[in-house]
């Protein structure tokens, strides 16, 4: 698409321009890596600024983790709106602000002589001048036998997409944070029953939600407990649930599980390029920048205390605000 006399674009946002007759690329301040609500308010304040952005996405949804979110009721301003509706409208003003966002997978992110170079899935590669790495975290498995194997079998990891299915029914939530507890709200609306197994007595997670929790009839807590082994053969039909205090085993029976227990760092492309913590999340404080210099971690990914919407989007501006200082 030719957007200049003197310059195009490609299909990755490439840019070229005319220099004394020859088509040469231009170099871009800054690529975005993926699309949650870091990495879109890191697209909005980069446009804003005045500098070359591009952010890309691999799944063709922008929003990230809170596209399974339910309902959220902690970002200001918004006194209450479900996730995808949320995501949608982060990633209208983005796109409406003038971000250009890319739907294409990234597989090498690489350093030398002061400039990016990142490749896609089909060998194609782009050069910038820094990058702000958002890809987030993903959920953590539990690692207990019959989980694998009942993946999608009655053992779930998003209580927001696959939840329908238990109307009626019986679910099993293990966590005791923030996660597990919106689950277990959730869930409490579809579902005759719902067990909350978590492996201390008190819970990570909010304590507005822990009594909200409480007051549902048909929410169990199972408190100072694991489960150890997810029990079935082609569905969910139990789960062996053991005592921590006293080692007492039980069974529950329940039609499925969902897991809840923390969140995986979406590291891959940026763990040989900067230093990451023992869990894999980037290091980085809340300016964003981390080991590498001209490399910023914003969002679920950087090393961070809180990890919420509202944190996110300020690491995407701050992010921004330090990519600018590098880049003068
Ligand atoms: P999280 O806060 O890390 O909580 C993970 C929970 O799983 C903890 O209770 C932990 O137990 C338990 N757990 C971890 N490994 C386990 C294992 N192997 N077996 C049994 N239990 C295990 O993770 P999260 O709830 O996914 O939340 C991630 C971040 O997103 C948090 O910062 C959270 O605040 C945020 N979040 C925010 C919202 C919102 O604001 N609307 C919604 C969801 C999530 P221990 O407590 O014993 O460590």
């Amino acid at each position: 698409m030719s957007f200049h006399n003197k310059c195009m674009k490609n299909m990755y946002a490439k840019e070229f321009c005319k220099e004394d007759d020859k088509m040469v690329e231009v170099i871009k301040d800054i690529a975005v890596i993926g699309g949650g609500p870091a990495g879109l308010c890191a697209g909005l304040y980069a446009v804003r600024a005045g500098l070359s952005c591009v952010l890309y996405e691999k799944y063709p949804l922008s929003g990230g983790q809170i596209i399974n979110t339910g309902e959220i009721e902690n970002y200001l301003g918004i006194p209450s709106a479900d996730g995808f509706s949320l995501a949608d409208v982060f990633s209208r003003h983005t796109q409406n602000a003038g971000v250009t966002i890319v739907n294409k997978e990234i597989v090498s992110v690489k350093k030398s002589d002061g400039i990016f170079t990142i490749g896609f899935t089909d060998g194609a590669e782009e050069k910038f001048r820094t990058v702000i790495a958002a890809t987030g975290a993903v959920s953590r498995h539990l690692g207990v036998p019959g989980e694998e194997k009942l993946t999608a079998k009655g053992v779930s990891y998003c209580a927001h997409c696959d939840g329908a299915f238990y109307r009626g029914k019986t679910a099993v939530v293990i966590g005791g944070g923030d996660t597990a507890l919106t689950d277990a709200l959730y869930l409490s609306n579809l579902c005759k029953k719902v067990y909350v197994v978590h492996r201390r007595e008190s819970f990570r997670g909010a304590n507005l939600l822990v009594n909200r929790l409480m007051q549902k009839e048909n929410v169990e807590l199972v408190l100072n407990s694991r489960v150890t082994e997810i029990n079935g053969e082609n569905t969910v039909s139990s789960v062996t649930v053991e005592s921590v205090a006293d080692g007492a085993v039980t069974e529950i029976k329940t039609d499925g599980v969902f897991i809840a227990v923390g969140i995986t760092p979406v590291n891959g492309l940026f763990k040989n390029l900067a230093e990451v913590d023992d869990a894999g999340f980037i290091k980085a404080g809340e300016n964003c920048k981390t080991s590498l210099s001209g490399l910023f971690a914003a969002g679920d990914l950087r090393t961070k205390p809180l990890r919420q919407i509202v944190t996110a989007v300020a690491d995407g501006a701050n992010a921004v605000h330090s990519a600018e200082e590098y880049l003068r």
